[in-house]
């Protein structure tokens, strides 16, 4: 096989993967956005993903999102699955169609100010820490409503739901509970009516989990490895 056929024969598998999975839970594949994670991946791999039909990209570090934006523009969209440093908002406010992370206030705050001076509205995730590590960003569930109540007078902002990342496991039969815990606080924040406050998405589950995260709720998946392979970070 070549390596364009490789990268093609892993998106059919990983569609089907998800229209399986998306059945089981009573849903369809049309029900789940797949993001496909392109960190590391070079711009011409990510086209052969592009002629797939897999348009929407995620990526975790502003100056990549940057270098490929100048590139493919518009032909995808973008969305940004990484911690975000406020100082480097800017950058990518009028760039991605989606900001999965948002974990702190100042944050919020910093699109806020962006987005308006740009003159759009944009969507955003709010990352939960379900898991309670603390190597893992997020907001713990406990603070998440006062959060919330405090972003829904954001006019540039628009919360469409939550996004969460899992531990690694072996089994990811073991971190189910995590998956059931975010789609559990999100029907109880749907429950609480917050105005500007939309609790349509649920982004969980990555090559590792994602059909138990779609079992359990998820409506957009980041998969990355499962599409493009291993990833080779540079040296250094
Ligand atoms: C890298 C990454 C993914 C994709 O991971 P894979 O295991 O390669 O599918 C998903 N979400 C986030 C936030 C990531 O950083």
């Amino acid at each position: 096989m070549t390596f364009e056929q490789v990268i093609e024969s892993n998106i059919t598998d990983v569609k089907a993967r998800i229209k399986r999975a998306a059945e089981k839970s009573g849903r369809s594949a049309e029900d789940i956005l797949l993001v496909a994670v392109t960190k590391t991946i070079p711009v011409n791999t990510i086209e052969l993903a592009i002629r797939k039909k897999v348009n929407h990209l995620g990526e975790n570090r502003v100056q990549e999102l940057v270098e490929k934006y100048d590139i493919l523009k518009e032909r995808c969209n973008w969305h940004f699955i990484g911690r975000l440093q406020t100082n480097k908002v800017k950058y990518i406010v009028d760039k991605v169609s989606m900001v999965h992370s948002v974990d702190r206030l100042n944050l919020a705050q910093e699109i806020q100010k962006r987005a308006k001076a740009s003159g759009r509205v944009l969507d955003i995730l709010i990352q939960v820490n379900i898991s309670g590590e603390d190597t893992k960003a997020g907001i713990s569930p406990e603070n998440l409503v006062p959060f919330l109540k405090r972003v829904a007078n954001f006019p540039n902002i628009k919360v469409k739901g939550l996004m969460t990342i899992a531990p690694y496991a072996c089994d990811p039969e073991d971190i189910r509970w995590i998956f059931r815990g975010l789609k559990n606080i999100s029907i109880d924040i749907g429950r609480e009516n917050i105005d500007n406050i939309d609790m349509r998405y649920l982004s969980m589950g990555m090559s590792n989990d994602f059909e138990v995260a779609i079992e359990e709720g998820a409506n957009i998946v980041r998969i990355g490895s499962s599409i493009f392979g291993e990833r080779h970070y540079p040296k250094g």
